[in-house]
């Protein structure tokens, strides 16, 4: 199937070939073949394209080993600060075209496999997406990978080797069926296994409490049960550059001495079952986005991975020094959300139990080391753990909280006399029925620096949810607006719209993000409006033809493109947009003449697997697709739900979309991403003032953004005046009329009922207020229609957009971090 990876790419300056390999179309091709016959033991004729796909990656590992080298000597050489990132997700989709374009040799290789009558398009659809992740906290830790490489910083990534990533969706009948994600099936070509640095981390047990033979208490945290964290090691390739930095993922394998008790005592078959018992902890990806679940296997792989990098920053920080004092001065530890947090309590133990320092110089250099990035404000989201499950499973550490808790609970008593109701909000103990640890306040209290990810989003944490610490520690809380990385997003993703622009501005773009400025310019100039509307329109042919491929629908390419992917969730709010569908279908029976313009409504969207509502409203968008793709001739409204929603789909639709949904309630989304993504890719945002969206509309201005809803003060005041959503619904003859129509069973002749639960979440609470918003979504939406009329005018709008995207790079973001947070510095790698 023709895709937009098929056309052709801006020429890119190879960078310098350091490994005497060759970057060059017959270099490769050698070298390819050579992986054909010795890596995958075939002659050409009899390899698979699977055989083809593994040479030509581990081809183009080979061309990264030198400078993988040559990056971890000279981090080594200069002893230069390092930053760890610690994230239980990366949402990385595939590597091998991306690994091409960083390093300048995508057309080196489309040469090399033409030579030998491999078409590379095909070939790079063989690779499966690395899904180690749920959505925007997953992939942002993926963009930042690739930044930190870009702009040669020393960082390396922290995570679990999940054998399962985020599942496979089908859709069967409408509805969301889940398969495991065998991504490592076939053999995985990035990665390189390192058992010698294999790192032992125990659970359960006791802690012992005895004087030292310095005459200071000690505590010793013996017995339990040992699992072995073994690293696999990825590159991440900078652009056009020398750096190639490490995400280093920990898999869980059974410790050997104990299987070898159990064996040696006789007891064959408990060994293997304990085997499984310790390796089912880096076993499968929790599929929650915005959600936590309180699972035990949950704390277990947070704590599993936390502790194995947690000794593996330290192993590093030892080979070059002995006084931990000037531990901060070397390590940066930036834990993505709380998953990670337990990386305060689980430092403290290592250097106050281990290594024997006091523990106010623990404590000291902990908050020195560790800064925390808060993701949400929603409180379903927020984790607390059982006291009593900390207790069995990490006894220490619960010691070592309540420490840290006391010492806490001291200071605002200091500075708060008398206020025990500010006590009780701010420790690290949830008091209650049943006791809870509040991880979030530990990444507070463990941290010299705390961040949202987006301005609003910020201040709602200094209003709202973290108040009192920002009270207490102002200092503390910044901000850093999350971004995405313009090689993957832009670069990589269309083709067309990047070989377009840098025929008006060069390539520098690419490397620094904010020349799309220059732009701007441009967007008076009649011809270039032309061209953009015609990389606008092949883009969406090709979007229409590779749905059509997959037998959806066959989409209608002068349609307006209006789409929203991002996971499903009610705050997120698919169901405002299907019903504003249904109203438009409803308007469009009566009379056609009221559509202004066609319209595809694209979705893409993984539910939660126990999220019922979230299930029920994909089956609600596949029944309202059914009935209007019906009578898509005469209402020119067609719908489609393209399944199974991830980073490579993501890299298709993107470049298609005219129209960006970001309808979130005011005041939920922490930033998005998927936002920037669009924008950047000449979609305009049709959206709420929440999240980042704020600031993409203050970057392009209002006439160029469709914004209407609540803002998130009004959201909390409606709330507050006691909002009641069956006016919205007696008052607003559309909604009433589309929710009636879903009520009846019009969407779900298996069972006219199947939707009650969806409609009843809509009357009798609408917690995310849709129902107040839908009026003013309702309104705003004809507006795009109208605009969309004006396709010149729309053309401008789209490049003042993209012009104005530079702020959302992820390299921006990442120069933030590294200067204001880590304090690191950028550490060029020689050829
Ligand atoms: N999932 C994938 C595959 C993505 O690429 C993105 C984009 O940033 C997201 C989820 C997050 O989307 P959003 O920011 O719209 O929630």
């Amino acid at each position: 199937p023709a895709s937009a990876s098929q056309q052709p790419r801006p020429a890119q300056p190879a960078t310098t070939d350091d490994s005497g390999l060759g970057n060059d179309a017959a270099s490769l091709r050698r070298s390819f073949l050579d992986h054909v016959r010795y890596s995958r033991g075939k002659n050409y004729e009899s390899s698979t394209p699977h055989d083809r796909f593994m040479a030509l990656s581990l081809a183009v590992r080979d061309r990264l080993a030198d400078r993988w080298v040559k990056t971890s000597r000279t981090y080594y050489e200069k002893d230069v600060k390092r930053a760890y990132y610690l994230s239980a997700e990366y949402l990385l989709g595939r590597a091998l075209g991306n690994n091409l374009l960083n390093l300048g040799m995508y057309e080196a290789a489309a040469e090399s496999m033409q030579e030998v009558g491999v078409d590379l398009t095909n070939l790079l659809e063989m690779e499966p997406d690395a899904g180690l992740g749920n959505g925007g906290l997953g992939r942002l830790a993926a963009c930042f990978m690739e930044s930190l490489a870009t702009l040669a910083y020393p960082g390396m990534g922290y995570g679990i080797r999940y054998e399962f990533g985020i599942f496979t969706q089908d859709i069967v009948d409408g509805y969301q069926v889940e398969r495991a994600d065998e991504w490592l099936k076939f053999g995985n070509p990035w990665e390189i296994v390192r058992p010698e640095k294999a790192v032992p981390v125990r659970f359960f047990g006791r802690v012992e409490h005895h004087q030292g033979p310095d005459g200071r208490p000690v505590a010793r945290w013996v017995g339990g049960k040992t699992v072995v964290g073994v690293p696999y090691d990825t590159p991440i390739a900078g652009y056009h550059n020398n750096t190639v930095n490490t995400l280093r993922l920990w898999q869980a394998r059974a410790s050997e001495e104990f299987d070898l008790l159990l064996f040696n005592a006789g007891d064959y078959e408990r060994s293997v079952v304990e085997k499984n018992d310790s390796e089912v902890i880096s076993k499968v990806l929790y599929p929650n986005d915005a959600f936590q679940a309180g699972k035990e296997l949950r704390l277990k792989q947070q704590y599993f991975f936390v502790a194995c990098s947690i000794a593996d920053i330290v192993r590093r920080y030892l080979k070059n020094h002995t006084d931990f004092r000037d531990f901060s001065r070397k390590a940066a530890i930036q834990l993505n959300d709380t998953h990670p947090a337990i990386g305060v309590a689980e430092l403290m133990r290592v250097l106050v139990d281990e290594k024997r320092l006091l523990w106010d110089e623990a404590w000291q250099i902990t908050q020195e080391t560790f800064g925390y990035t808060n993701h949400t404000l929603l409180a379903e989201a927020m984790e607390k753990w059982p006291a009593t499950l900390f207790e069995r499973l990490l006894p220490r550490h619960l010691e070592i909280i309540y420490e840290i808790n006391s010492r806490f609970l001291r200071q605002v008593q200091i500075r708060y006399p008398y206020d025990q109701e500010k006590m009780r909000r701010m420790s690290l103990v949830e008091e209650g029925a049943e006791k809870k640890i509040r991880m979030a306040h530990l990444a507070v209290v463990g941290s010299h620096s705390v961040n949202g990810v987006a301005a609003l989003h910020t201040d709602l944490l200094r209003r709202d949810v973290l108040t009192d610490f920002a009270a207490m520690n102002p200092e503390r809380f910044n901000n850093k607006t999350n971004g995405v990385t313009p090689r993957r997003w832009l670069a990589w993703c269309n083709p067309r719209l990047s070989k377009l622009i840098t025929s008006r501005i060069g390539d520098g773009w690419a490397m620094d993000l904010d020349q799309l400025t220059k732009l701007e310019a441009h967007a008076e100039d009649p011809e270039f409006r032309k061209a953009f509307r015609d990389v606008k329109r092949a883009n969406k042919e090709d979007l229409a033809r590779h749905i059509r491929d997959l037998r959806w629908v066959q989409l209608n390419p002068d349609a307006i493109f209006d789409v929203q992917i991002k996971r499903l969730h009610e705050y997120k709010r698919q169901l405002l947009n299907a019903l504003h569908i249904v109203a438009l279908w409803m308007k469009a029976r009566r009379d056609p003449s009221t559509i202004i313009h066609p319209r595809a409504f694209i979705f893409g969207a993984k539910a939660a697997p126990g999220y019922h509502l979230a299930k029920l409203t994909i089956r609600l968008i596949n029944g309202i697709a059914e009935v209007v793709n019906s009578d898509a001739g005469t209402t020119g409204l067609q719908v489609v739900f393209a399944p199974n929603y991830r980073v490579s789909l993501a890299e298709r639709i993107i470049p298609a979309a005219d129209v960006s949904e970001q309808i979130s309630t005011a005041g939920m989304e922490a930033s998005g991403t998927g936002n920037m993504k669009l924008m950047l890719n000449g979609a305009l945002t049709l959206g709420t003032l929440d999240g980042a969206n704020v600031e993409i509309r203050d970057a392009v201005g209002d006439e160029n953004f469709f914004l209407f809803g609540l803002t998130a003060d009004e959201v909390i005041a409606r709330k507050r005046e006691g909002y009641r959503p069956r006016d919205e619904y007696n008052q607003h003859q559309e909604l009433r009329e589309a929710l009636d129509l879903i009520s009846t069973g019009f969407f779900s002749p298996e069972d006219k009922h199947l939707f009650k639960p969806l409609v009843d979440s809509l009357l009798e609470e609408d917690r995310y207020l849709m129902l107040a918003d839908f009026p003013s979504y309702m309104a705003k939406q004809e507006e795009v229609a109208h605009a969309y009329k004006d396709a010149d005018a729309w053309a401008r709008k789209c490049i003042i957009n993209v012009a104005r995207g530079g702020i959302f790079s992820s390299d921006r973001t990442i120069k933030q971090y590294a200067e204001e947070i880590w304090r690191i510095q950028q550490t060029p790698v020689d050829p």
